[in-house]
């Protein structure tokens, strides 16, 4: 088994707010959240190589996960007036974003090998280069939760990791997969 309290340090230094063992036994690959995706609520859908319909089929993003037995959810919690304060909401997403890409390639360096599921779907470019262009990291490219036909929510709920902090708070979650 991983050192999680080790993992949880290594969160919190990138920033993090909260760092918790994720179970693998929890994922659950759902067709209805694709279907989700495909109502484009997050305008992600059909803009990165990383969300759908670019990802992949919900099977073969299903076979992704099976190398990896472990797992850690990370989150990112902060302050907004309300859920219209698009600006504090921008900016919790950026911090969430640069302590993702931080601990990603640090988990890359002490395990080797780490799947990384960003919630809301790759960030490491600023603009994405699909579908002009042929992704320019593929070995970074995060394939969002909902990619994977992950409830956000439900795989928080289900790790004791609280998801909703109030509507004075905005929380992002994301999660990497790991191997012992
Ligand atoms: S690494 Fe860049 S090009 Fe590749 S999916 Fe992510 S944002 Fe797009």
């Amino acid at each position: 088994m991983l050192d999680y309290k080790k993992l949880e340090e290594m969160g919190k230094e990138a920033g993090f707010t909260a760092v918790v063992p994720l179970d693998v036994n929890t994922i659950e690959c759902k067709e209805k959240v694709r279907e989700m995706c495909a109502a484009d609520k997050c305008h992600r859908y059909g803009h990165t190589w990383t969300c759908p319909p670019a990802c992949g089929t919900l099977e073969e993003m299903r076979q992704r996960l099976t190398p990896y037995s472990e797992g850690i959810l990370v989150q990112t919690v902060g302050e907004v007036e309300d859920s219209m304060d698009f600006e504090a909401i921008a900016e919790i997403s950026k911090a969430h974003n640069e302590s993702f890409f931080a601990l990603q390639q640090q988990l890359k360096a002490a395990y080797g090998s780490v799947l990384p599921l960003p919630q809301n779907g790759c960030a490491r470019c600023k603009e994405c280069t699909y579908p002009d262009a042929p992704c320019r990291f593929p070995e970074d490219a995060g394939y969002s939760m909902s990619a994977y036909g992950m409830l956000v929510l439900e795989v928080c709920k289900l790790n004791s990791l609280q998801y909703y902090y109030g509507s004075d708070h905005m929380a992002f979650t994301s999660c990497f997969l790991l191997k012992e």
